[in-house]
């Protein structure tokens, strides 16, 4: 039907966590007729393809059977040449061992234009979020990304990449870890050097390991750790979180008209937290009369955060910058977003039931961090609980976990 408009991609979809996906990753596939997806593209972006889009699995995870390479360019050849437009969806960044090169190269050699879409690669994304930053000032000048699986194209050198003082991420280097932990140990890196293993990174399932290099493989084999993980290895691992859950340090007031629904909130309250992540999310706050408001009621369900009301007197309490004459009128308040946030960030510092007294005085361990922001007529404010100093992340002494 549209034979000459048929397109090709080869597209990134990023360590797993569906909101490292780009804009144009995300764009792109919501064009695609066909989706040709890897094992280790995690299955919930496929929410950004096309509800009738023809979906193919071609994983290829080392050990087990898949779709021979020249398999998979031969599906994207025909449905391309059947007026077909072609998502070629991997995990990370497609030019980041994921054979991208390849598969672009033969789409070439046929005569086929793809456009390519980064994705971020594991090999930041995995030491990232566990707090580790592949390059530091005072760590290492630069990082070395390497493949841990020899097969085919040789041994990396070992000794001549210990010499080159860098962080080492390696990438299908678990089933090897031994031999590669003997090899770097062989050509002099210090025993003590800090080593990391990240398995599932930036997935609900990530788990992880830490431990210098002499002790590195036996660590990460009693964790029973396997693939997929990244490997991290240089003094930049010693960065690594103790705590790398996010704190939950949000409170969110919310204002919403009657029969909002739960999209309209969420779309508002993704607005408002601009770089901040759900995750950091304490409380959901509003006034009390919205308790049996189906919509943020679903919106609070769906994202597993509690809900905190609070009456007209406790809201009235809190001075607010800017009065709202529609909340005044329709609610006897002056606003609700911001006092609400700043009482359930209180709420949630002391502990227990709020004291409107103690929030409406000076709202003790709380400021407001995103001011009143409006969307189709929901108003979201956010305010931070201010972290006790046994939680304040201060330095990396307080922050970093001891290496054994
Ligand atoms: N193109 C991909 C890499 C493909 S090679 C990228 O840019 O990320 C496959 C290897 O990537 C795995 O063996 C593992 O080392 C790494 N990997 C991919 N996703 C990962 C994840 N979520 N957590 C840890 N390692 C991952």
């Amino acid at each position: 039907m549209h034979a000459a408009m048929s397109r090709a991609w080869l597209i990134g979809a990023g360590p797993g966590d569906v909101e490292l996906m780009t804009l144009k990753a995300t764009r792109a596939l919501a064009q695609a007729d066909v989706v040709l997806v890897d094992d280790l593209v995690n299955p919930d972006v496929l929410q950004f393809a096309r509800a009738d889009a023809l979906v193919i699995y071609v994983g290829k995870r080392g050990g087990h059977p898949s779709t021979p390479q020249a398999g998979i360019v031969a599906q994207m050849l025909a449905h391309l040449r059947a007026g077909r437009s072609v998502a070629r969806l991997k995990g990370g960044d497609p030019f980041v061992f994921g054979r991208g090169g390849e598969e672009l190269q033969a789409l070439q050699a046929a005569g086929i234009d793809a456009d390519v879409i980064n994705g971020i690669t594991a090999g930041i994304a995995a030491p990232a979020a566990i707090g580790i930053p592949v390059t530091h000032r005072d760590h290492a000048q630069g990082v070395v990304f390497v493949t841990g699986h020899s097969a085919g194209s040789g041994e990396p050198d070992w000794a001549a990449l210990v010499a080159t003082r860098m962080t080492l991420v390696i990438y299908m280097g678990m089933r090897r870890l031994s031999d590669i932990v003997a090899a770097l140990l062989a050509a002099g890196m210090n025993a003590d050097t800090p080593c990391a293993a990240i398995e599932s990174a930036t997935r609900p399932e990530q788990r992880h390991a830490l431990a210098r290099l002499g002790e590195f493989a036996d660590t990460v084999s009693r964790a029973g750790l396997g693939s997929p993980a990244i490997v991290v290895i240089g003094g930049v691992a010693s960065l690594a979180l103790a705590r790398h859950a996010p704190m939950k340090t949000l409170s969110v007031g919310v204002g919403c008209r009657l029969h909002t629904s739960a999209e309209q909130i969420e779309t508002a309250v993704r607005a408002a937290l601009g770089s901040h992540t759900f995750d950091e999310i304490s409380t959901i706050a509003s006034i009390d009369s919205k308790a049996h408001e189906a919509g943020l009621l679903e919106f609070c369900a769906r994202h597993a955060l509690p809900i905190a009301l609070f009456s007209r007197e406790q809201i009235a309490a809190i001075p607010v910058a800017e009065p709202s004459a529609a909340a005044r009128e329709h609610l006897g308040v002056d606003g609700v977003c911001e006092p609400c946030a700043l009482l359930g960030a209180a709420n949630v510092s002391a502990g227990s039931a709020a004291s409107a007294a103690s929030a409406a005085s000076a709202v003790p361990n709380a400021q407001l961090l995103v001011r009143k922001t409006a969307h189709a007529g929901v108003t979201v404010a956010i305010a931070s609980i201010i972290a006790r100093t046994e939680h304040e992340p201060t330095t990396h002494d307080t922050e970093k976990q001891d290496l054994p």
